[in-house]
């Protein structure tokens, strides 16, 4: 095979190598979930949390109104016994007993609140929870298309990098580091193909000269006003 026409067909391999390693990274950015699956699954959690939060508040209002029922049970009937008959004790038993009388009341506000919450906050975790598990089933087969795709790819991807290590083999270091160069610089585009008399990457017309010596030339000529390498078929 003439250089030129091996440098082309290198440019085909790469071009064809370069979009499958695109897609595989974007495949690859896909694989974890969509952004709205993202989000709803991040939004349950905070609302899992928010709802664990305030069912704990609920439970601790609730407890320690309990053991201040307790405590007041037991003040009162020592008030009631009648064993306190020492004025200023039975004053002190007295206040101690309302003031534990208005705590139980502020606690049983809070529990009540806490349990009004824990409602609202349960009805809003179940919708997200629910519509949670119909994107989870949505990507579940989205998934495994990317899945079986990404292993498609990868193997192209191995295939192809196997076909250019020997497609370089015959090509001359120095073609191949023109090549390369032009590539990082030319939009991933080193080889034009002659179209008519005019460079076939960027279209501009080529003096007869030039178009001759790309049919004749052994050595790599260049497009006069991109500065890629010309190939004739
Ligand atoms: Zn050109």
């Amino acid at each position: 095979m003439n250089p030129i026409a091996e440098l082309y067909r290198l440019q085909e391999i790469d071009t064809a190598w370069e979009k499958i390693r695109q897609r595989i990274l974007q495949l690859q950015k896909f694989s974890g979930g969509s952004g709205q699956l993202l989000k709803a699954r991040e939004q349950a959690k905070v609302a899992e949390a928010e709802l664990n939060d305030i069912r704990k508040q609920q439970r601790e209002a609730e407890s320690e109104a309990n053991s201040l029922t307790e405590r007041i049970q037991e003040a009162d009937a020592l008030l009631m016994g009648g064993q306190v008959r020492n004025p200023k004790e039975l004053e002190a038993l007295q206040s101690s007993l309302e003031s534990m009388r208005r705590h139980k009341s502020a606690l049983d506000d809070r529990g009540v609140e806490a349990m009004v919450k824990a409602d609202e906050l349960g009805v809003k975790f179940a919708e997200q929870t629910e519509a949670l598990e119909a994107l989870e089933t949505e990507w579940a087969t989205k998934q495994q298309s990317i899945d079986d795709e990404l292993v498609r790819r990868k193997k192209e991807y191995a295939y192809l990098k196997n076909v250019r290590a020997q497609a370089i083999k015959t090509i001359s270091p120095k073609f191949l580091e023109q090549y390369e160069y032009l590539r990082g610089r030319k939009n991933g585009i080193a080889v034009a193909k002659l179209e008519d008399d005019s460079c076939g990457a960027c279209h501009m017309q080529l003096p007869v000269g030039v178009i001759s010596n790309v049919q004749r030339s052994p050595d790599l000529v260049l497009c006069t006003a991109c500065g890629r390498i010309l190939y004739a078929e």
